[in-house]
């Protein structure tokens, strides 16, 4: 790693429901969003480019990785 430890990319992929209250001009809002499930695919280093999942995955699970 290069030493960057606070700025990455981070692809995720997830599952929303949001509740979207139109008004009377016909536009959308979404005023409530409730996250269903959610997926980190990978996290790249944005000063070297390093993929590199294993840190912000791991941490949802077992706990004590900060
Ligand atoms: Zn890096």
């Amino acid at each position: 790693m290069c030493g960057n430890l606070t700025r990455f990319d981070v692809t995720r992929s997830s599952k929303v429901v949001e509740y979207v209250h139109l008004d009377l001009a016909g536009e959308p809002r979404v005023e409530e969003r409730e996250v269903l499930s959610e997926t980190i695919e990978s996290v790249r280093c944005r000063w070297c480019n390093a993929v590199d999942q294993v840190e912000l995955v791991d941490r949802p699970g077992s706990g004590a990785q900060v």
